[in-house]
């Protein structure tokens, strides 16, 4: 039993059998069918789909202009992508420390650290607020703060496909420039690796497009060199892009993944909801819910207030598949290097010492609910 998994149905088998046998594995139709379902469904103008969410949030950052001498902030209880990206760029990383409740990135922290940085005249480029277990930040007061301060906003949504903010999808992009789903196996959707960056501006989606695909345009009117005439074959780098492009096969499991989206979150409510109800102890801090958001659901966290170690142990020895979500990313040995240190973002330290994910995914049973429950309240002595 592990703590998240995919859910292939014959369906998806089959459509991924449909493209073996087509004329194109890579760079058909399956790719922009995909990208066109996926804004369709959660209300978004452009999608750009990649190899994985990684490769989108380096295609955002690339797409927004992010550079050397720029800064970027995000979440530190996230996995560590969510900052990587800004490095990729030759950015600098800064975080901004989570709230207790939420174990999102603290909208009133976010606010005090900005007022600061205009002080410095040190205000990011870009802010990647991170919805962490598929629940959304606070949009609207970041969007708001981003008029006041001028910085432009990537929700790292990898978590959070299927939920929804204030009545629209995640990734609808009305409080964002790019929102960024993951469709690794783990997350909502799978489509084995990969991940997809939506936008409302078409400038922006054209911007993403060509780094996805080593900066090279097949387009007249983008061409800029005198060989332009030479021919039909002609095409034409103008900067450094990458191959960061998802497969057909890819795109049509993810086409076929997508029509059970609102089926797999329908699911893992109701692991919600029965964990919710029937995992209660004194020592366990419960998953908070937000009125305003409908989370995708991605994890269950608890927080135990025993030894999280020991409890954990016990856990994985009985089979249980526990994790624990995240290391604080300014702790890893990499960042510690760039100057973060043990005490930075107390809040996510906090977290990080008592958090431990419980399995939730599409098809875990009532019998291996109640087990799970029967361990874990053995574990604490309750
Ligand atoms: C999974 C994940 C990523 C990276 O997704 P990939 O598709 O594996 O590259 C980025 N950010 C967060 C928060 C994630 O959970």
């Amino acid at each position: 039993m592990p703590y998240g998994r995919q859910n292939i149905s014959t369906d998806d088998i089959q459509a991924v059998i449909e493209v073996l046998r087509s004329d194109y594995l890579t760079q058909g139709q399956a790719v922009p069918e995909f990208e066109n379902a996926i804004c369709l469904k959660v209300g978004a103008r452009y999608g750009v789909a990649a190899n994985s969410a990684t490769s989108a949030l380096h295609m955002a950052c690339l797409a927004l202009g992010l550079g050397v001498g720029d800064v970027v902030w995000t979440s530190p209880n996230s996995f560590v992508a969510s900052a990587n990206c800004a490095l990729y760029c030759g950015a600098k990383v800064d975080f901004v420390d989570i709230n207790p409740a939420t174990y999102n990135l603290d909208v009133d922290l976010l606010e005090q650290k900005l007022k600061n940085a205009k002080i410095n005249s040190k205000i990011p480029k870009i802010i990647i607020p991170v919805h962490f277990a598929g629940r959304s930040c606070d949009m609207k007061r970041i969007y708001e703060l981003s008029l006041i301060y001028g910085f432009k906003i990537i929700e790292d949504a990898s978590h959070a496909i299927g939920g929804k903010y204030l009545d629209a999808y995640i990734g609808s992009c009305k409080y964002s420039d790019i929102t960024v789903f993951s469709f690794h196996p783990v997350k909502i959707i799978t489509t084995g690796e990969g991940g997809v960056a939506l936008t409302n501006s078409s400038r922006v989606a054209e911007s993403m497009r060509l780094f996805r695909s080593h900066g090279i345009t097949r387009e007249s009117e983008n061409f800029t060199c005198k060989h332009s005439n030479d021919g039909d074959w002609y095409y034409e780098q103008n900067f450094l892009g990458y191959n960061y492009r998802m497969t057909d096969i890819q795109a049509a499991l993810g086409i076929s993944q997508l029509k059970s989206l609102e089926k797999f979150i329908f699911e893992r409510e109701n692991i919600v909801q029965w964990y919710n109800f029937n995992i209660s102890s004194l020592d366990i801090v419960l998953p908070i819910i937000s009125p305003d958001v409908s989370s995708a659901n991605h994890l269950y966290v608890i927080r135990v207030k025993q030894d999280r170690s020991r409890i954990f142990r016990e856990l994985k020895n009985s089979g249980i598949g526990v994790n624990v979500h995240y290391i604080p990313i300014h702790l890893q040995p990499y960042y510690r290097k760039m100057g973060f240190r043990y005490g930075d973002y107390p809040n996510a330290e906090n977290y990080y010492e008592e958090a431990i994910s419980l399995p939730i995914y599409p098809g875990l049973n009532l019998q291996e609910m109640v087990y799970i429950k029967d361990r874990l309240l053995e574990s604490l002595g309750s």
